[in-house]
C-alpha cells in the first residue's frame, strides 16, 4: 500500500534537503519584549504585538472580569446562541472607529479574509491581487472561483492597463501594510484607479491598524479613504491590539450579506466572549495612549538610521516591520541562530513565504522596546549579520 505514508514523507524530506525546514520555539512567558525560551530570558525582535499591548495588566484584568462573567466558552457559532454582548458591543465600537457603518467579527484573519473573498465573488468576476499579498488574501481568491489575476507589487499603472482589459464584476485586494516587506499599498492612487474602472477595493490592514492613522485607526484612515474608497476592509485583533481574532467593516449591505451567506462567519464557534471584552479595552487603550504611536515611530526612525550607517540590508519600509534582506535561506537561518545565541529573538522568513532568494530577517518593532534594546539590536547585528 503505497500512499499517504510514501507522500508525507516525501513532503517532509523536500523541505529538510531544501533547507526550508521549519521549527516552532515554546514560549515559557507571556508575549512582550521579554520573552523566556528553554530557561532563557530572550529579547523578542519578531512579534506583531506592535503596541505592546499583548499582556497588558488592564487588558487581562478585562479578560478576567470577563471570563468570570460570561464564562471561557461561547458555546456556539453567532447564529445560533454565541453571539454574546461584549462581542455586539465589539462589532459597534470597531464600526465607529474605522469610520464604517457596521463591523462583523470573525475568529481569525485567515477566516475573515477566505470568507468575505469567497463570499464575494463568483464565477465569472475577476480579482486582481498584488503579488506580495498575505497567503490568506492568495488562498481567498483562488477558493472563490473568480478569475484570479496577480500584479506586480505596487504597481497601479499594470493594475490599471490589467483593468480596462478585464470583463465583469472587479474586485482588488491589497494588504494595506504588507506583511514581510513592511511597506504600505498606495491607497489613495489604487482607490482611484478602482473608481476609474468600477472596481471594488478590499484592504487587508493587519499591520496598520491600531498604528497608523493619527488615532490608530489604520491605513486607510491615514489614507483619508472611507467607506466609498474602500467598501471592504479587513483588520485582525491578534496584531497591535494584543488579542485575537478579526474583522470585516463595511456597508450594511455587506455586513447582512457575510451573516447570511459567509460560510466561515456561519460554520464556525464564536471567539470566547472574553476575548472580545478584553479587546475592547484594548480598543480604548488605542485610543488614550498616542504615546505608543509616537514612540514606536521614534524606535523605527532610530533603527533605520543605526542600520543605515551599519552598512545593514534595510528594505523600503516605514513600518515597524523592518526587514533585513539576506536572499540565502542558509545564510539567514544561521544569523537568526546565532542572534538567539546572544539572547535576540530575530526570525529567518524563508521561501515559500517569500519569493526564492529574498529569505530575510524579519525585525519587527514595538512600542515596549526602549531606546537601549534597539541600540542592543544594531550592535548584535553588526557583529552576527556581517561576515558569513
Ligand atoms: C496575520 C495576518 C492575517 C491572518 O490573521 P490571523 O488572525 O492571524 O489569522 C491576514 N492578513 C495579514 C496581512 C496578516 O499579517
Amino acid at each position: 500500500m503505497e500512499g499517504f505514508e510514501a507522500r508525507l514523507g516525501a513532503a517532509l524530506e523536500e523541505r529538510r534537503v531544501a533547507g526550508l525546514y521549519r521549527r516552532r520555539l515554546t514560549l515559557e512567558s507571556s508575549q512582550g519584549v521579554v520573552v523566556r525560551i528553554a530557561g532563557r530570558d530572550c529579547l523578542n525582535f519578531c512579534s506583531n504585538d506592535y503596541l505592546g499591548l499583548a499582556a497588558h495588566p488592564r487588558i487581562v484584568a478585562r479578560f478576567q472580569q470577563a471570563a468570570a462573567h460570561y464564562g471561557v466558552g461561547s458555546g456556539a457559532s453567532h447564529l445560533v446562541c454565541g453571539h454574546s454582548a461584549p462581542h455586539h458591543e465589539l462589532e459597534e465600537a470597531l464600526a465607529e472607529f474605522t469610520g464604517r457603518p457596521r463591523a462583523l467579527l470573525y475568529s481569525s484573519g485567515y477566516m475573515a479574509n477566505t470568507g468575505v473573498l469567497t463570499s464575494v465573488l463568483r464565477k465569472g468576476d475577476q480579482v486582481f491581487e498584488d503579488r506580495l499579498n498575505h497567503a490568506s488574501l492568495l488562498d481567498g481568491g483562488l477558493f472563490s472561483g473568480a478569475r484570479f489575476r496577480r500584479f506586480p507589487h505596487n504597481d497601479t499603472i499594470a493594475l490599471e492597463k490589467k483593468l480596462s482589459a478585464a470583463e465583469g464584476a472587479k474586485l482588488v485586494v491589497v494588504d494595506g501594510v504588507f506583511s514581510m516587506d513592511g511597506d504600505s499599498a498606495p491607497l489613495a492612487d489604487l482607490a482611484d484607479v478602482c473608481h476609474r474602472h468600477e472596481a471594488w477595493l478590499m484592504v487587508d490592514d493587519a499591520h496598520g491598524f491600531g498604528v497608523l492613522g493619527d488615532r490608530g485607526a489604520g491605513s486607510t484612515a491615514a489614507a483619508a479613504l472611507g467607506v466609498q474608497g474602500v467598501p471592504v476592509l479587513m483588520a485582525t485583533l491578534g496584531k497591535a491590539l494584543g488579542t485575537a481574532g478579526a474583522f470585516i467593516a463595511g456597508s450594511e449591505l455587506l455586513i447582512e450579506m457575510l451573516i447570511q451567506h459567509s460560510r466561515n462567519y456561519i460554520y464556525t464557534t464564536a471567539i470566547p466572549p472574553a476575548v472580545a471584552a478584553a479587546t475592547l479595552e484594548a480598543l480604548a487603550l488605542v485610543r488614550e495612549e498616542a504615546w505608543r504611536r509616537s514612540h514606536l515611530a521614534a524606535l523605527i526612525q532610530r533603527f533605520r538610521l543605526g542600520a543605515e550607517q551599519l552598512g545593514l540590508p534595510i528594505m523600503a519600509s516605514d513600518s515597524a516591520i523592518q526587514p533585513l534582506l539576506i536572499g540565502s535561506s542558509q545564510r539567514a537561518f544561521e544569523i537568526s541562530e546565532r542572534l538567539l545565541s546572544q539572547g535576540f529573538l530575530v526570525a529567518a522568513i524563508r521561501p515559500p513565504t517569500v519569493p526564492a532568494n529574498t529569505a530575510r530577517l524579519r525585525i519587527t518593532l514595538s512600542a515596549s522596546h526602549t531606546e537601549t534594546q534597539v541600540d542592543q539590536l544594531l550592535e548584535a547585528l553588526a557583529n552576527s549579520a556581517s561576515g558569513s
